[in-house]
């Protein structure tokens, strides 16, 4: 039976290293700036806004200051611009997160890449992913789900350096970026698409799974090594008539087989997802403590 990987508690474990953090230099030194999250959110779709609260109130508990930017769903791609230049100029800002999707007449690549690689708390400019791959020493800020596996891996003692990792997925905001970091960790890694042939023999190969290709229970128990670490990025919604919403939410991972199989694995939900937010803080953190280097 595998361990299970508690992301919630992990996830609240940092939150609460954060705000001692925050206190501490607060109680100590009389000029010191909390830290500040800019939060961008365009139109009225109710999901961004639930996320959006989600993160504020995260923010609220830790003592990261934030500062809510809300334009409508019609605003141009020039007023964004303008308002992402006016956060990146604004010293008392030191992260800023453009909640998605954006509305599509807008273009997301532009506005993204317009936000100052050292105020990209979301880790997703080029900037960040590039010096990730080339392994620099500049300081770069990583991207907050697969910082939040990676984080999940190291708390738990989970070797990394001389296995086998297998990555199932090459997004921009998962995949790939998770990829690089267990490279950075020397892990030999393989990266898994799409258009992949035979899964199931490269899965079996792996020490270390991170599941991240949005496909519902995909990997079997009878796919993975035994003993192996299974972290289950995917959050798929499935039919369910037992459930008051008619669905649940399962991983790219067939839980309840892996779970005989593995070494230790994480759930959806309460596995990946509670470390996203708590990533996005603790980069908030970085990204001030950077700014005053
Ligand atoms: P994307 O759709 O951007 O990427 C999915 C990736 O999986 C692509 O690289 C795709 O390959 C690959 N893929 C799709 N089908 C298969 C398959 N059958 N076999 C192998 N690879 C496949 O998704 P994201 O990376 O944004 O998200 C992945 C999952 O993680 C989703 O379920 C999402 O909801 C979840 N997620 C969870 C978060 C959390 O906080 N827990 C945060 C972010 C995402 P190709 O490149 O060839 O298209």
């Amino acid at each position: 039976m595998a361990t299970v990987i508690d992301g919630k508690a992990v996830g609240d474990a940092i939150l609460e290293e954060i705000r001692a953090e925050v206190a501490a230099k607060a109680a100590t030194d009389a000029s010191y700036q909390a830290p500040g999250l800019a939060v961008v959110l365009v139109g009225d779709r109710k999901d961004s806004a639930t996320y959006v609260r989600m993160k504020k109130k995260a923010c609220e508990k830790v003592g990261i200051r934030t500062v809510s930017v809300t334009l409508p769903a019609d605003v141009t791609d020039a007023a964004l611009l303008a308002q992402i230049d006016a956060l990146n100029a604004d010293s008392s800002v030191h992260g800023i997160l453009v909640q998605l999707p954006l509305p599509a007449h807008l273009n997301e690549e532009v506005v993204l890449n317009r936000i100052v690689p050292a105020k990209d708390v979301d880790g997703l400019h080029p900037m960040n992913v590039a010096s990730l791959a080339i392994k620099s020493k500049l300081p770069y800020i990583v991207a907050c789900t697969p910082a939040g596996c990676l984080e999940l891996l190291d708390r738990y003692g989970i070797e990394l350096e001389g296995k086998k990792a297998v990555v199932l997925g090459r997004s921009r905001i998962v995949g790939v970026p998770m990829s690089l970091l267990l490279l950075a960790r020397n892990a030999t890694v393989t990266i898994c698409h799409s258009k992949s042939k035979d899964l199931e023999a490269i899965v079996r190969e792996a020490d270390v799974l991170i599941a991240c290709c949005g496909q519902a229970q995909m990997v079997k128990g009878s796919w993975l090594k035994p003993g192996a670490a299974v972290i289950d990025v995917g959050i798929n919604a499935i039919d369910d008539a037992t459930k008051k919403a008619g669905y649940r939410l399962v991983g790219d991972v067939a839980y309840d087989e892996a779970k005989e199989v593995a070494g230790a694995i994480t759930p959806v939900p309460g596995g990946v997802g509670p470390m996203t937010i708590a990533m996005l803080l603790k980069n908030t953190l970085i990204a001030q403590q950077r700014a005053h280097i």
